[in-house]
């Protein structure tokens, strides 16, 4: 029986990992299906994690991690998690694809999020190299550029209107004419006068070169097409919650999520089953930062090694 199985090998993973072995927790397993180090190892760039001074890779930040949860005892099993179900009132089956069952006596979710695609050309491609999910990561590499936003709701308006502080000019392009976002947030997108508003429009493509990107091609409901040429494009179509570990048999989840499906936690990362926690990017008003993901996991382990010695 594992002390604690942690979900996930991401920043709030493996922190969670670090704390808790070093906290004292002897058999804690960290089922990460791929190699830890999460999503942000898809970054070419990251430049606001305290302490690295430097512009680093999402890969040189984490790869130090592993290891130095690795010499407190953290144990890493490279498999995929298929379901978290509780056994009894204090034991959870973790069920692994290929049919093993493992129990444990707490568990951390750590699975992240993952940004909806838009599927246009070029999206793939150009992701990490111009295309990003993450103004907050990466607005401040176009400071006094013109940038593009694709998408229409809270988060494409709120994140276009943050970039238009740093950038010069923000297209915000939209496949319809009214937007999916709040009044509130419509109206104060509508006062920023560096934001053109590119609408009934769709990507065709996005071009670039070695380098990374240099336009967006678009195409309205016309078939009118422009060009324009932009470094940048901030790609915002939604999120995808991975909390398919949380769903049983029935359909349901074995905690409350909220209505986009992001497990709710208390200030201790407590779910509202006792012995379950979550942390990262999956949970309720994650601001999807890894060193947010990171104190999330820090907090989750702290409060499992009490509700351990309870
Ligand atoms: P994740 O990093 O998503 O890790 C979740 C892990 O769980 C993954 O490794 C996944 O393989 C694993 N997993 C999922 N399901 C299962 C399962 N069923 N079984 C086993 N394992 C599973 N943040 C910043 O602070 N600064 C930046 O500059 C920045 N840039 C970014 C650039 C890009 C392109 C992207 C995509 C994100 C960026 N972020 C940045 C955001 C940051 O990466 C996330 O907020 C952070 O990684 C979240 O950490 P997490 O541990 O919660 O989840
Ligand atoms: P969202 O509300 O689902 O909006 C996604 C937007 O992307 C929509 O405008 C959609 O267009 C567009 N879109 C989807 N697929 C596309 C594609 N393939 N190509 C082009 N455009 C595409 O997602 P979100 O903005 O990330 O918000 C998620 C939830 O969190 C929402 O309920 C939102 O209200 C909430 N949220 C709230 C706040 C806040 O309260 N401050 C902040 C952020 C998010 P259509 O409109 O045409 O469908």
């Amino acid at each position: 029986m594992l002390d604690l199985a942690i979900i996930g090998g991401g920043p709030a993973g493996l922190t969670a990992g670090l704390y808790a072995t070093r906290g004292g927790l002897k058999n804690v397993v960290m089922f990460e299906k791929g190699m830890p180090g999460g999503q942000i190892t898809q970054s070419s760039e990251i430049e606001n994690y305290p302490g690295i001074k430097d512009v680093v890779t999402g890969m040189e930040l984490m790869e130090p991690w592993p290891e130095q949860c690795m010499r407190f005892g953290l144990k890493h099993e490279m498999k995929e998690v298929t379901r978290v179900s509780k056994k009894s009132e204090e034991v959870f089956a973790i069920s692994l694809a290929g049919g093993e069952e493992v129990d444990a006596k707490a568990v951390i979710i750590c699975t992240g999020s993952t940004p909806r695609r838009a599927n246009f050309e070029g999206e793939d491609e150009f992701l990490g190299r111009g295309v990003s999910t993450c103004a907050t990561c990466d607005g401040f590499f176009y400071k006094n550029k013109e940038v593009a936003v694709l998408g229409g709701g809270d988060t494409a308006l709120e994140e276009a209107i943050y970039l238009s502080h740093i950038c010069s000019k923000v297209y915000l392009i939209h496949r319809r004419d009214a937007f999916r976002a709040s009044p509130a947030t419509v109206e104060r997108l509508k006062k920023c006068e560096n934001i053109e508003l590119v609408l009934n429009s769709k990507i065709k493509k996005v071009y670039g070169d070695t380098m990374g990107v240099q336009g967006v091609l678009t195409i309205n409901k016309e078939g009118d097409e422009r060009d324009l040429k932009v470094p940048g494009i901030f790609v915002f179509v939604g999120m995808n919650v991975n909390n398919g570990v949380l769903k049983q048999s029935d359909g349901s989840y074995l905690c409350d999520v909220s209505e986009y499906g992001e497990v709710i936690v208390d200030l201790s990362m407590k779910t509202s089953v006792k012995g379950l926690f979550a942390a990262g990017d999956i949970r309720i008003k994650a601001p999807k930062q890894v060193v947010c993901a990171a104190g999330d996991g820090a907090t989750a382990a702290i409060n499992v090694i009490s509700y351990l010695g309870e």
